[in-house]
């Protein structure tokens, strides 16, 4: 792809250019050039939509990427067939950061923008039909049946119709052959409407007539004429409960919303009445979704280490882009930032704090709304297309200069960024596993500030080797809090040996005496326990005594989970599910076993230890429906739960100052991920969830379960110690050529054969082996999980020397020998999955 950036390109109207490349959401490497028509000319400026027509059929919605004067050598070019915008809707430099990240995380242009784009300012393309100008009943030689007569009279009183008004106007479903009849003889034509799918929200209001809201007089006779109507004075009453009109006559202007004037049961009648007698009128608005909230507080004065804190990352500022704030839990990190954040959005530049998916719907929201509140938007994942435009077009207007959001919040249109936070930088699903741009949100924020000549703040109580190795190196500023906001102390941490234990407990439960205790001490206390398990469902395996057989999913290589509740085996990676069977379906046998601890059955198993304390479960199958994670969350604030059991949805974010105890079901689980990063992870998760406990007063303890209590991992995160564990990690990631010391690339052969997969596999390796670069190619090698949803999965790890020259070599020889293989015809229908930085 040619430069984009070449000082020409930005011009911000078009003078005398005729073309223009667009982007359009298809995974093709490149944009496309199109004429633009004389008569769009004036209008035409990078980042408008408009549409174009693609291929023979379809109508896209693109985005103005460049505007020059060059025809395309190899075709003739369609012309923009209209704009969208009055205004662009993306801005020269998120179109350079979608260019930089098609770059470097090695996908198409156009993947990125369908990324970034919310589906809501696409168009939806909807077939249509009107009437053919050329047709005339009367000379038409075609008789038309009753059904197609009724069309068409529809289509005098209104020009255009859908399919479906079609469907409805006959009252029936297979409305397509009606069409093509009316076609084929000529008296309608079929086009293309496309409209954007995004639709504000519409409000029915409420008001006073203008003369009865200013008059009391002529109030007090609406009084006198509803009196014996007591449908109607219940209406009223209730409207000048809200809008009292007596005292602010100007409230009247902007109305009532007629759902909330009529929510206790009035009848709509009654107001329909009130309407017709010239007291109340209606009138229709547009509304935002997402609510207003006013701000209720001002930032607390920070303490005098954060204070300290705060003064040192400005003065990094200085000379870095980046910082990374190395705050253990509970130190205070959040009103560090929110101080940074109201001096950067009072001097008028914008800031975007990113948080992991789940801390998202927690605690850290809601403080920041109470300081911030209605200049703060929140991008959700869980939003509809509708609201995140709303959050779109709010930082478009300025609505909101400060946005807090999940990782896709990076494709926002900042225009003037001044700091970026990416709190708890150090999870792992910042990482975009699927589809393309398998991005890295971290690290794309850092770029995204960059572009902007903006800060970026990474906090975190473990930060990632990356960006550890990055401020020790003085890449970064770095910043540390060494303890706890107020009086409270870091947690106390005890080592419970699970094989010692559980000869001796007649029960086979998986607990220890130890976290038995210490949780019964804590329930004396009316303090609150945490159980970290990260595996949902009842028990992870179900196995035959007698054969040994265990249930494996259909479409993968895993074992099935048994989940009691349901009476399923389900598998998590595709969603399989199949009853459970009484008996073994190999050799018969009843003798069939349940074989580990997921969370559904440690509640269970708690519930018969503790019968006195109340339980929850949060996982996956708790908080399916949108307001299932607030709803527990609530209700242990509320003191209403005393053992919370729970997946790694309960490590992030909690601050509640009556847990005591965290005890971690399984620590040697956490250890066992077979990945170069496990025991940087186990760090990491072990540390985060410990940091739930003794946020305020009440003192922390820490009780981690493993049948491996010797393991050095245990003993630093029980120090503490960040900083020895990093030493030893990183000693092992230089000898063993891991990141942060080289670049990784894997690159997954997919396909539902496996002879096919693993030859596609060796050939992608034979020619890697010829790019003309210094690397190390391991593998092909079966992923963690060898098959998922029916497709092999051969993985290859590249290493490659850390430098953009190195990387970009690489990239247009894997390019184009992906392309190669992809033309070999018993590889056409293989996939390859590139993954830069993978997780
Ligand atoms: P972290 O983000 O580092 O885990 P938090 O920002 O959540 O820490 O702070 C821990 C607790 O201390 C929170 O309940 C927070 O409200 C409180 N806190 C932190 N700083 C202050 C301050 N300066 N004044 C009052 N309360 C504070
Ligand atoms: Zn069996
Ligand atoms: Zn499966």
């Amino acid at each position: 792809m040619e430069s984009l950036f070449g000082d020409q390109d930005f011009l911000d109207k078009n003078s005398g250019n005729n073309f223009a490349d667009i982007i359009l959401p298809v995974p093709i490497p490149r944009m496309f050039t199109y004429r633009i028509p004389s008569t769009l000319k004036s209008e035409i400026q990078i980042g408008l939509r408009v549409i174009v027509q693609f291929g023979k059929k379809k109508v896209l919605t693109g985005i103005i990427g460049k505007v020059h004067n060059k025809p395309p050598q190899a075709y003739d070019a369609k012309p923009i067939l209209d704009i969208l915008d009055a205004e662009p809707s993306v801005n020269p430099l998120q179109i350079r950061f979608w260019v930089w990240m098609a770059e470097y995380y090695f996908c198409h242009i156009g993947e990125v923008m369908f990324a970034a784009l919310p589906s809501g300012l696409r168009l939806s393309s909807e077939s249509k039909i009107q009437v053919n100008p050329n047709f005339d009943p009367e000379t038409s030689k075609y008789p038309l049946d009753i059904r197609e007569e009724k069309i068409l009279e529809a289509l005098e009183n209104q020009a255009e119709l859908s399919y479906e008004d079609c469907e409805k106007i006959l009252g029936i479903k297979t409305i397509h052959p009606i069409i093509k009849s009316l076609v084929a003889k000529e008296a309608i034509l079929i086009f293309e409407k496309v409209q954007d799918k995004y639709s504000p929200k519409v409000e029915t209001r409420i008001r006073l007539v203008p003369g009865i809201a200013k008059d009391k007089n002529a109030l007090q006779a609406v009084f006198e004429a509803v009196q014996g109507k007591p449908k109607q004075e219940s209406i009223l009453l209730k409207f000048l409960r809200d809008i009292p009109v007596f005292q602010r006559p100007e409230l009247n202007e902007k109305g009532l919303d007629k759902a909330t004037l009529l929510e206790e049961g009035d009848s709509e009648s009654s107001l329909k009445t009130l309407i017709k007698n010239g007291v109340f009128e209606s009138f229709k608005q547009i509304v935002n979704r997402i609510e207003e909230v006013e701000a209720e507080r001002k930032a607390y004065a920070l303490s005098s280490s954060q204070q300290a804190a705060f003064d040192e990352i400005k003065g990094h500022f200085e000379t870095k882009q980046t910082v990374l704030l190395h705050g253990v839990t509970g130190s205070g990190k959040t009103e560090i930032y929110i101080q940074l954040i109201e001096e950067v959005i009072d001097s008028g530049s914008q800031v975007l704090l990113l948080l992991p998916e789940i801390a998202l719907t927690t605690q850290i929201v809601g403080r920041l709304k109470q300081v911030f509140g209605s200049k703060m938007g929140v991008f959700h994942s869980k939003y509809s297309d509708n609201e995140r435009v709303e959050v779109w077009n709010g930082v478009l207007s300025g609505r909101f200069p400060f946005v807090v959001g999940v990782r896709s919040s990076i494709f926002l249109p900042f225009d003037s960024l001044g700091l970026v936070i990416i709190d708890e930088e150090h999870e792992p699903s910042y990482k975009q596993f699927d589809p393309a741009p398998r991005f890295h949100a971290r690290d794309a924020a850092i770029m995204l500030a960059y572009f902007h000549q903006a800060k970026t703040l990474l906090g975190s109580a473990t930060p990632s080797f990356e960006s550890y190795s990055n401020a020790s190196q003085g890449k970064y500023g770095y910043v540390s809090l060494d303890h706890r906001f107020g009086d409270a102390t870091l947690p106390e941490f005890h080592l419970a040996n699970l094989s010692a234990d559980r000869k001796k407990n007649l029960l086979k439960l998986d607990s220890t005496r130890l976290l038995r205790e210490k949780i019964q001490q804590a329930l004396d206390q009316q303090q609150q326990v945490l159980i970290f398990q990260n595996r949902r469902g009842y028990s992870p395996y179900v196995q035959c005594e007698d054969c040994g057989w265990t249930g494996q999913c259909v479409q993968c290589d895993v074992s099935l989970t048994y989940h009691q509740f349901a009476e399923e085996l389900r598998c998590h990676y595709c969603g399989y599910k199949e009853k459970v069977a009484q008996s073994c379906p190999v050799c018969g046998s009843t003798q069939l076993s349940l074989e580990g601890m997921g969370t559904e059955r440690i509640e269970e198993s708690l519930s018969l230890l503790f019968p006195e304390a109340r339980l929850g479960r949060m996982d996956l199958d708790t908080t399916r429906n949108k307001h299932g994670y607030q709803r527990i969350l609530d209700e242990f604030a509320a003191g209403q739960i005393d053992i919370l059991v729970g997946t790694q949805m309960i490590t992030k974010g909690l601050d509640f100052g009556n847990v005591s105890v965290v005890g971690i079901w399984d620590g040697d689980r956490i250890l066992n991920f077979p990945d170069f990063r496990s025991g940087e992870r186990a760090f990491q998760q072990i540390t985060q969830v410990a940091g739930r406990a003794g946020r305020r007063e009440v003192k922390g303890q820490v009780i981690i379960q493993s049948r491996k209590p010797e393991n050095e991992v245990f003993e630093n995160i029980i120090r503490g110690d960040y900083l020895e564990y990093f030493r030893q990690e990183m000693m092992d990631r230089k000898k063993y050529y891991y990141p942060p010391y080289v670049k990784l690339i894997k690159i997954t052969t997919r396909h539902t054969d496996f002879k096919t997969a693993e030859k596609a596999a060796h050939a992608l390796h034979h020619q890697m082996a010829k790019i003309p670069i210094k690397k190390i190619v391991l593998g092909p090698e079966k992923g963690v999980i060898a098959r998922i949803k029916n497709q092999y999965q051969l993985e290859s790890l590249i290493k490659l020397e850390k430098s953009g020259a190195t990387q970009s070599v690489f990239k247009e020889n894997l390019t184009r020998i992906i392309e190669e293989l992809q033309a070999v015809p018993d590889f056409r229908s293989v996939r390859w999955v590139v993954d830069v930085d993978p997780n």
